[in-house]
């Protein structure tokens, strides 16, 4: 759950980060943008803040933003009967940014939230900046982390069904709550 003002502290930081990073949004898209705490109640620490873009039944595209050391939980995009689950490209626009993958444990420098252990499997890590560009595959456990200036990156995917993706730890609510 968030406040109203939790959300517009978070997306005003956010779009300072888009600016930093030269992309260009319109006031529509920015008002889109979700402040997405995942249920978690500490959107500062976890959580990450999504601006949709495109959406149709074959692709969709985001801008994600992260805040300074933010960190997005572990998921993965899982299919459904005959839809397979989203492939999902990123690429990174602005700041160091770091994405964990499954593989042999290689982190570094991506911080998993305090006590959160369990709920971050995926310890292969990929070490980002500008320009760099990734491919998840799907049904594979990924989660984000941002360095000291924050990141933006594109994400670009096969259609999107954000409401329906799978999380590592079972607290997440993906949908955002807006509370007064
Ligand atoms: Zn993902």
């Amino acid at each position: 759950v968030i406040t109203k003002a939790q959300h517009k502290y978070l997306s005003a930081r956010a779009e300072e980060l888009i600016k930093k990073a030269g992309v260009l949004l319109t006031a529509d898209e920015l008002k889109k943008m979700d402040t997405a705490d995942f249920g978690l109640g500490n959107p500062e620490i976890e959580g990450a803040q999504i601006v949709p873009l495109i959406d149709t039944e074959k692709i969709a595209m985001r801008v994600i933003v992260l805040l300074p050391l933010q960190t997005e939980p572990e998921h993965w995009h899982a299919g459904s009967g005959d839809i397979p689950g989203k492939e999902e490209t990123i690429r990174v626009l602005y700041g160091t940014f770091y994405l964990c993958a499954e593989g042999e444990d290689n982190r570094q420098y991506a911080r998993i939230p305090e006590g959160k252990d369990e709920y971050y499997t995926a310890r292969y890590e990929y070490v980002m900046s500008p320009g760099d560009t990734i491919t998840i595959p799907c049904g594979t456990r990924h989660w984000f982390h941002a360095g000291e200036h924050g990141a933006v990156l594109y994400s670009v995917s096969t259609a999107a069904r954000d409401a329906a993706d799978p999380f590592t730890d079972p607290n997440v609510v993906r949908v955002t709550v807006l509370t007064e």
